[in-house]
């Protein structure tokens, strides 16, 4: 039999860290993943250069049931604490937008930096090795069945992340043996997913795909009282891009995890300007065609397929333009509301939201409240982070937290 203080189900980021900050306290550490390959997600994340956390990150930047489950984790372990890992391992980055912090090179750099540190620790690293069953052990532990024997452990951390993206190892696991022992679940749900659209209802956009704009996005009903994210009407000022079956970008990405099946979105493809007064002041006194007018303001492409698509004649000299169509033009651009169809599903989506119910878990440790030496980090767990880095430090401040109530306990 073999026996360690902690097991680590999922060598993902949250898994590694974990195991790497556990062994690093002195516990004898085994981390098991079945995937062949390790960390694939890191790997594939940021574009192939990890956005591997936010300057920014606090509470604010995250959906769950709880919002406020959360903030302890995050307070401490910030993404100061991470920048200076980083710092510590001589991995240049840079910021690209808004607080996000990318490597200069390659993800692979942070898949090597955690290796190391679990290897700092004396971590056992099984991969890929497959978990068949799961059981309480005659002492209260766990005992764990696996393609490489069995193992007891008193302390047994969940960290198989979420369902996004299954040919790279991602699976129901954490949510199956989390219900099994008596955990509530919030529905997954695609999050930081592209939008689709009725084929019928894409038809007329389809020749912008490829087309990429700064945007303000909206959905939700107004918020009555105080607003909150989550409750009430978000939005985004981030880029939208077209394609051919919806709608993606960072500002889609973004306001789909807030969307719900039978929302309208609001669309304003040019956001901080008063398009209508524009027009009016050019038609009193410019001698352009509306779609060179429009033109100056967007893309020269988009504006004559938006003015196809409203069914305007864009050859009209300014002057002749009827108040009425300059109003249709503005409305259509400043106050655009569509319906998606749905998402491009789990292949696409970059998260899960919902997962293991926080109200079951310990926010100090991440600890099952109802299995004792059982704990729940990083995707599983109903905490999502916005687009640009957040999900990652979600992942090291859960790890963090766990990894020192095992040194504790
Ligand atoms: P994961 O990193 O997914 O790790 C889970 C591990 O568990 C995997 O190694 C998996 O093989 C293993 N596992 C699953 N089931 C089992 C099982 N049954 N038995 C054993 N092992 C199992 N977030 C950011 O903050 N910044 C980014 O730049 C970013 N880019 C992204 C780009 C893409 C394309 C995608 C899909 C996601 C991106 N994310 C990004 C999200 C981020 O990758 C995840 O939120 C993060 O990896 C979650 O960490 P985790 O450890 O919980 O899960």
């Amino acid at each position: 039999m073999n026996r360690f203080d902690a097991v680590v189900i999922g060598a993902g980021a949250a898994g590694l860290f974990c195991a790497a900050q556990a062994s690093q306290r002195g516990l004898k550490v085994l981390l098991i993943d079945h995937a062949a390959k390790l960390a694939e997600k890191i790997r594939i994340s940021g574009g192939g250069r990890c956005n591997f956390t936010n300057r920014d990150a606090g509470p604010a930047n995250f959906l769950s049931d709880n919002p406020h489950f959360a903030r302890s984790a995050l307070a401490r372990y910030s993404s100061a604490d991470f920048i200076a890992l980083v710092q510590k391992h001589r991995i240049a980055f840079h910021e690209k937008h808004k607080g996000q912090l990318f490597c200069d090179d390659s993800a692979d750099q942070i898949i090597q930096m955690l290796l190391r540190e679990c290897e700092a620790g004396g971590v056992t690293r099984w991969q890929p090795c497959t978990v068949n069953e799961v059981d309480r052990a005659d002492d209260g532990g766990w005992q764990l069945q696996t393609d490489r024997g069995p193992v007891q452990a008193p302390q047994l951390v969940i960290a198989t992340g979420g369902l996004p993206v299954p040919k790279i190892g991602a699976s129901d696991f954490g949510l199956r043996l989390a219900e099994r022992f008596g955990h509530r679940l919030v529905a997954p749900r695609h999050a930081l997913v592209p939008l689709t659209f009725a084929a019928a209802d894409w038809a007329p956009f389809v020749p912008l795909a490829g087309i990429a704009l700064p945007v303000e996005i909206r959905c939700g009903a107004p918020a009555v009282g105080k607003k909150t994210r989550g409750s009430g009407e978000v939005s985004f000022h981030e880029d939208l891009l077209f394609t051919h079956r919806g709608l993606s970008g960072p500002a889609v990405l973004q306001i789909s995890s807030f969307w719900r099946p039978g929302q309208p979105l609001r669309l304003n493809l040019l956001p901080g300007v008063d398009l209508l007064a524009l027009l009016l002041k050019a038609k009193q006194q410019s001698r352009r065609q509306l779609g060179n007018e429009l033109g100056s303001l967007l893309t020269q492409r988009l504006a004559d397929t938006w003015l196809a698509i409203q069914g305007l004649d864009g050859s009209q000299a300014m002057p002749q333009v009827p108040d009425a169509q300059l109003r249709q033009l503005a409305t259509s651009l400043q106050d655009w509301q569509l319906m998606p169809a749905g998402t491009e599903g789990w292949h696409k989506a970059e998260v899960m939201a919902g997962g293991v119910d926080t109200k079951d878990l310990s926010s100090q440790t991440m600890a099952s409240k109802r299995q004792p030496g059982l704990y729940f980090i990083g995707e599983v767990v109903d905490v999502t982070g916005w687009l640009g880095g957040y999900n990652f430090q979600w992942a090291w401040a859960s790890a963090f937290a766990c990894a020192e109530a095992l040194a504790e306990a």
